[in-house]
């Protein structure tokens, strides 16, 4: 009971795109439902009287049971060549005995989206196209055959059980259409599991191409996006923004005395402190080796006193690394953006503003160079 619940759990995550089909599941799937078809063949011919048609479907249930083994073996080649022969060899016998009439040669037909979709989406098949259309082909001509062999052994059939009869019929027109329906369905399955694991790839490679793999912020290329954003609002809607530039001080110092390991654990410390204080519509990347820009939604005064709070939280953070407490600070440069600037302009600016920070005793917020000469 409780493997039927999970077994079914499974179906359901499978039509709802959260499991997919490995191709040895596939594979044992479509065995599975060919030996079980046998084995419904095996009892009819029993009904019928026909021991030689019961012990050929009975073997060929075996035989499908057992070829499980060399799905989880991954021998597809050779399954697929074995189910062709076995239902192509089942329709002439059907057809030799009782002519075309009890519908067995619809599993000719059913070999063509067969083929298809097995070759095409069984992984590292070679020559997909070749081996569908040979199958085709050979079920085509049996198909034929089936139709046009002359076999008036039906009617005695009917006459000696009609009830069977019908039964077979009515059972071999819904196998092939309930086959019919789970190729197409797998198809579609197929192609949806496709376009859904594309979809995650492009996600992924497009995080990994705008995360910066060590602080977990975005990168210089995205915040080039989001500066040609806010420069196009700020054009059209007169929406102002800024942007902070920052630099830790005597960095070098710090991996030079402890370790490019700790100069990385002050790198991470100084990112989450900076994202902790982000509000909506602010956006913070790393711009270089141990820079960063911080795009602010405000004026050059809400810019400051944001770099402040950053500033006051940094100073109060400590970074351990082997049992030593490192103290970190950093200098920044705040600038306004402005409509006649060109985005490098402003971004320049503020790195001015950074660099008199450095040369003026550094751990400050630089939002104006003094005018030294008009004082
Ligand atoms: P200043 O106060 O003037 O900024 O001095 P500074 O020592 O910080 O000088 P500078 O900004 O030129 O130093 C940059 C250093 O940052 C040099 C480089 O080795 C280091 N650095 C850059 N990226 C990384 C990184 O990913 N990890 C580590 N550990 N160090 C880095
Ligand atoms: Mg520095
Ligand atoms: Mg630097």
């Amino acid at each position: 009971m409780e493997q039927i619940k999970i077994y079914l759990n499974y179906i359901k995550d499978i039509i709802n795109g959260e499991e997919y089909l490995s191709d040895r599941e596939k594979f044992s799937l479509i065995l599975h439902i060919c030996a079980i078809s046998h084995l419904l063949f095996a009892i009819l011919f029993l009904g019928f009287g026909n021991i030689l048609l019961m012990l050929y479907n009975l073997l060929s249930f075996l035989v499908y049971e057992s070829m499980v083994t060399m799905a989880k073996n991954k021998k597809f080649k050779l399954i697929i060549f074995a189910i062709s022969v076995e239902v192509n060899f089942f329709v002439i016998l059907t057809t030799l005995a009782y002519g075309s009439k009890l519908y067995y040669n619809l599993f000719s037909f059913l070999l063509v989206p067969a083929s298809f979709y097995i070759t095409y989406t069984a992984k590292k098949y070679k020559h997909p196209f070749a081996v569908s259309v040979l199958i085709s082909a050979i079920s085509m001509a049996v198909y034929i055959f089936s139709i046009v062999f002359p076999n008036d052994n039906y009617q005695t059939l009917y006459d000696y059980s009609p009830a069977l009869t019908i039964i077979t019929v009515v059972s071999n027109i819904a196998i092939t259409f309930i086959l019919l329906g789970i190729f197409s369905f797998m198809y579609t399955l197929e192609m949806r599991n496709s376009s859904a694991t594309l979809e995650n790839r492009t996600r992924q490679l497009k995080q990994l191409s705008s995360v910066d793999p060590l602080t977990k912020l975005a990168n210089r290329r995205s915040m080039t996006e989001k500066l040609n954003i806010s420069m196009h609002l700020l054009k059209k809607d007169k929406k102002t923004f800024s942007v902070i530039m920052g630099d830790i001080d005597d960095f070098k110092k710090v991996n030079d005395t402890y370790g490019h390991d700790c100069g990385d654990k002050v790198l991470v410390m100084v990112a989450d402190t900076i994202s902790s204080q982000m509000r909506d519509g602010d956006f913070v990347c790393r711009w270089g080796g141990e820079e960063i820009l911080i795009l602010v939604n405000g004026n050059i005064e809400a810019a400051k006193s944001l770099a402040e709070r950053i500033l006051a939280k940094i100073c109060q953070n400590v970074v351990t690394h082997e049992n030593k407490n490192i103290k970190v600070t950093m200098t920044f440069g705040v600038a306004q953006a402005n409509e006649s600037f060109r985005i490098e302009d402003f971004i320049q600016q503020a790195d001015n503003r950074l660099y008199y920070g450095k040369t003026h005793g550094k751990c400050q917020v630089v939002a104006e160079i003094p005018n030294i000469i008009n004082s």
